[in-house]
């Protein structure tokens, strides 16, 4: 919800509450909780391999296979955390169940594993030819005496063998739950087509337990929760997309739903579901069921997992630690402009040489720190972002074009880094909203036009 939007009632007794239940405002510090979640078990079998061909395996057994070689490799690579699984068994737990057993462990991540699966289309093929016997029909005569003759022959008829076609959609995809639309970035790749399985549950009332979210204030709370939640979940679900990617396999992007991944929802920590693969592609589903593949998949999440850790525990800290695990230091004084994109230019025409910049937190106050480089030279660094306006006197260089980069030192708790610039040139007012994130930068070019 915009800033401007909230009713202050509201805000005032958010931030009471916040002040009074400290061990909700407070984002843990450490990773110390993580629970695996193997989909389905039990009764509850979840996709199977249908198609010609296919090794008929079971979406059930393949998540736990994964689930278990994924708890080893945390447990082997973060010693210092605490990894649960919500099943090693094929036992069948309700979605509720399992939620309520991950938030009383006070899990600070959830992590689902689940394999895709989709619509089948049937194909047919000629595996032979019959004789059947067929008739010729002829009349003989005319009116009432018409008579009908039929006359036997034979023919050769195909005979079809109808099959299953598999799949030819591979990858994994990733999954969080979204609250609210407020990040570019979340806009995901949801590459339509097949359809996505849904876990079933109850309602979302037993999530909250210790909290009334039932009234206006609690859902406010919630709300805010839900966005802290939700970035984090964004960052995790990235950085398991970025290592999928890095192991060769197809990766599919991370992507969003306001409904159906109950489970996601009624998890009160970050939370992200992984559709490893399509059990019914035949490439899949054979890297589903091997050791090699399941392995791939444990080491891959793992690595994300770690990265991870690094960010939400150093927030402040610039990471850019690679896929490959290699760990850069990014620097201010390393031309934050060339490492960057430039998503979004905004061109400004002004009348005077002499520009005031204010610069403020665009909707929700939510922590964004920014730099600003005015001509390729450092003109603010790491300034926070709030209502209260930061002030800039520039002096554009005539002509050429002023250009002024804003630079995302982080995200704040809600992405992306988002700027309202309130720029005057003694004669006119402009409004610019500028949006920037870790991977791109935004800018503004002023055009100065002298009218004398
Ligand atoms: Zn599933």
């Amino acid at each position: 919800m915009p800033w401007n939007k909230v009713p202050a009632f509201f805000l005032f007794a958010a931030f009471c509450l916040l002040n009074i239940h400290p061990a909700l405002s407070q984002a843990p510090k450490k990773l110390k909780t993580i629970i695996v979640d193997a989909g389905h078990g039990g009764s509850d079998v979840g996709a199977t391999g249908q198609y010609e061909n296919s090794l008929r395996s079971k979406e059930k057994d393949v998540t736990l296979a994964i689930s278990m070689k994924l708890v080893a490799q945390l447990q082997k690579e973060l010693p210092d955390v605490k990894t649960i699984p919500t099943r090693t068994t094929d036992i069948f737990d309700e979605v509720t169940v399992k939620a309520r057993k991950a938030n009383e462990a006070g899990g600070q991540l959830f992590i689902c594993i689940h394999a895709d699966s989709g619509p089948l289309k049937q194909g047919r093929r000629q595996i032979g030819t019959r004789m059947v016997t067929r008739y010729k029909v002829t009349y003989k005569g005319k009116g009432r005496k018409k008579k009908k003759i039929s006359t036997p022959y034979e023919v050769e008829e195909p005979v079809y063998e109808y099959f299953k076609i598999p799949l030819t959609r591979s990858g994994t995809s990733v999954w969080i739950f979204a609250a609210h639309k407020t990040s570019e970035k979340l806009k995901a790749i949801m590459s339509g087509g097949e359809e996505f399985e849904i876990e079933q549950g109850g309602g979302a009332d037993s999530t909250y337990n210790n909290f009334d979210f039932n009234t206006p204030e609690g859902r406010n709370v919630a709300n805010i929760y839900m966005k802290r939640f939700q970035e984090r979940s964004d960052r995790l679900a990235t950085l398991v997309n970025e290592e999928v990617e890095s192991t060769g396999r197809q990766a599919l992007g991370v992507n969003q739903r306001q409904k159906g991944i109950w489970v996601l929802q009624a998890t009160n920590m970050p939370a992200i579901l992984i559709e490893t693969g399509f059990i019914n592609n035949p490439e899949d589903e054979r890297y589903l069921n091997s050791e090699a593949g399941q392995q791939e998949l444990a080491e891959a999440i793992t690595k994300a997992v770690i990265r991870y850790k690094e960010q939400v525990e150093n927030p402040g800290k610039l990471n850019n630690v690679q896929a490959n695990g290699e760990k850069k230091e990014e620097t201010l004084q390393q031309a934050p402009a060339d490492k960057r994109n430039l998503k979004e230019i905004k061109t400004i025409e002004v009348k005077s040489s002499k520009v005031k910049v204010e610069l403020y937190d665009d909707g929700e106050i939510d922590n964004d720190v920014v730099s600003l480089y005015f001509n390729n030279t450092l003109l603010a660094e790491k300034k926070s972002l709030s209502t209260r306006a930061l002030s800039f006197n520039l002096d554009l260089l005539p002509g050429r074009t002023n250009e002024l980069l804003l630079y995302a030192d982080n995200l704040g708790d809600i992405p992306p880094n988002t700027a309202l610039m309130v720029i005057t040139d003694g004669i006119s007012r402009y409004e610019v909203r500028l949006s920037a994130d870790l991977k791109n930068n935004a800018m503004v070019r002023f055009e100065l036009k002298n009218n004398n």
